[in-house]
C-alpha cells in the first residue's frame, strides 16, 4: 500500500558542526568527528538523485520554543545552552560539543520533528520521516550526551500529548546506542512506552540498557530494553519485532508512535558491531506504519539518530523510507548486494534468543 509520507529538512541541518574535540580527553585530527554532516547530506542527495524527494511531502520545520523544551529538559540546562551557544564553543554533556551558534540548530532540529508531529495530526500526511541533525535520543532532562543536545523524540512526544486524544505514546528506539534518553526522561511515566533495541553493553560510563532497567513506580514495566549481543544481523532485528515490538505496541495501545531511527545498526557503521542490511531497516519501518495503521490511525513520524558510515548510512536510510512509503525506490540496493555476503545476518543464535525471549516476556507483562 502506498502511503504519503512526509520529510522534514533542512540546509542548515547539514550546518551543525560537533566540532572534534568529542571525546575528551582524547584529541581526534580535524576532520575524523564520526558524526560528520555530510553524511546526512548524502542521505538527501541519494533522496534527490534516486527521484525519491518528488514521492515525498516536504515539511518545513520551525524552531522549538523555550516552553516546549522545558517540558522536557530542566530549566538550568536549557539556560546553560542558550549562555554557552554564544560562545566559540559549548559542551553538553560528555560526547555533545558543539560550536557557535549550533544550539539555535538545534532548536530547529526538535522543532523539526515537532513540525513532523503537527502534519501527521493534520492529516496533510500519513506519516512523516524528519531528517534532523543534532541527533537526540542520548539527552536527559539535564545534560546532552553522544552528539544529541536535546531529545527530539521525547519532546516530540510531549508536542503530540498536547492535542486531545493523544495520551499514549510509544518511543521505539532501533539507534545501535542505547536510548538513554528517554527511558530516563520517562522513566516513572505510564503514558510513555519507551523500547530501546541496542547493542549490548555499550555506551557510556554506565550501563543503563540491561533488561532489568524498566521504569519505576507507576511507571513501572513501561520502558523495555533488549540488549543484543554484537554481530546480530537482519534475522536477530526480524524477530525482534515481530516477537517483541509489535505485541508490545499492541499492549499499550499508543495514540501515536514515534522511531528514534539511527541507522547505525548498519552492517558497515564504524560506530557499531551489527548486520543490518536495508532490507531489513525497510522491514522493520514497514512494521512500524502498519502497526499505526492498525493501533492509533496511521500517526507514526521517525526521527533521524546515529548513522556513521559516509558509503552505506544513506542506503540504510532509503531502506527505511522505503517501508515508510510502501514503496520499492531501488531494485538493487549495493549495500544489500554486499551486505548479503556477510555471514550471520540470517541466523538466530543461541546467545541472541536468550536475549529476545526474556524481552518477549517482559512484552507479554504489558498485557
Ligand atoms: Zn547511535
Amino acid at each position: 500500500m502506498l502511503r504519503k509520507t512526509g520529510l522534514v529538512s533542512s540546509e542548515k541541518y547539514f550546518w551543525y558542526d560537533s566540532l572534534n574535540q568529542a571525546f575528551p580527553p582524547f584529541y581526534i585530527e580535524p576532520g575524523g568527528n564520526p558524526d560528520r554532516p555530510d553524511i546526512k547530506k548524502r542521505f538527501f542527495n541519494l533522496l534527490s538523485a534516486q527521484g525519491v524527494l518528488e514521492r515525498l511531502t516536504p515539511i518545513t520545520p520551525r524552531k522549538a520554543t523555550a516552553e516546549e523544551i522545558l517540558r522536557i529538559h530542566s530549566a538550568s540546562y536549557f539556560e546553560s545552552l542558550t549562555r554557552q551557544s554564544g560562545k566559540i564553543a559549548g559542551e553538553a554533556g560528555p560526547g555533545a560539543v558543539f560550536a557557535a551558534n549550533s544550539f539555535d540548530i538545534a532548536l530547529l532540529s526538535a522543532g523539526g520533528v515537532m513540525a513532523a508531529v503537527e502534519q501527521v495530526m493534520s492529516r496533510q500526511v500519513d506519516n512523516a520521516f524528519a531528517l534532523v541533525r543534532p541527533p537526540g535520543h542520548h539527552a536527559e532532562t539535564d545534560r546532552g550526551a553522544g552528539f544529541c543536545i536535546l531529545n527530539n523524540a521525547a519532546i516530540a512526544a510531549r508536542h503530540a500529548q498536547s492535542y486531545s486524544g493523544v495520551e499514549r505514546v510509544a518511543i521505539v528506539d532501533w539507534d545501535v546506542h542505547h536510548g538513554n534518553g528517554a527511558q530516563q526522561i520517562f522513566w516513572q511515566d505510564p503514558s510513555v512506552l519507551t523500547l530501546s533495541i541496542h547493542q549490548d553493553y555499550y555506551f557510556l560510563e554506565e550501563n543503563t540498557g540491561t533488561l532489568d532497567y524498566r521504569g519505576e513506580g507507576v511507571g513501572e514495566g513501561y520502558n523495555l530494553n533488549v540488549p543484543l549481543p554484537p554481530g546480530s544481523g537482519n534475522a536477530v532485528y526480524r524477530d525482534v519485532i515481530k516477537r517483541v515490538v509489535v505485541p508490545a505496541l499492541e499492549a499499550f495501545k499508543p495514540d501515536f508512535i514515534i522511531v528514534a531511527c539511527g541507522l547505525d545498526a548498519g552492517c558497515y557503521d564504524p560506530l557499531g558491531r551489527m548486520a543490518v542490511t536495508p532490507s531489513c531497516f525497510r522491514d522493520m519501518s514497514a512494521a512500524m506504519a502498519e502497526c499505526a495503521t492498525r493501533l492509533c490511525d496511521g500517526r507514526l513520524v521517525l526521527s533521524q539518530e546515529g548513522g556513521y558510515d559516509l558509503a552505506s548510512t544513506p542506503y540504510m536510510g532509503l531502506g527505511v523510507l522505503e517501508g515508510l512509503c510502501g514503496a520499492e525506490f531501488l531494485s538493487e540496493n549495493p549495500f544489500e548486494v554486499f551486505g548479503s555476503t556477510l555471514g550471520y545476518t540470517n541466523a538466530i543464535l543461541p546467545h541472541q534468543e536468550e536475549v529476545i525471549s526474556k524481552a518477549q516476556q517482559f512484552a507479554a507483562d504489558l498485557r
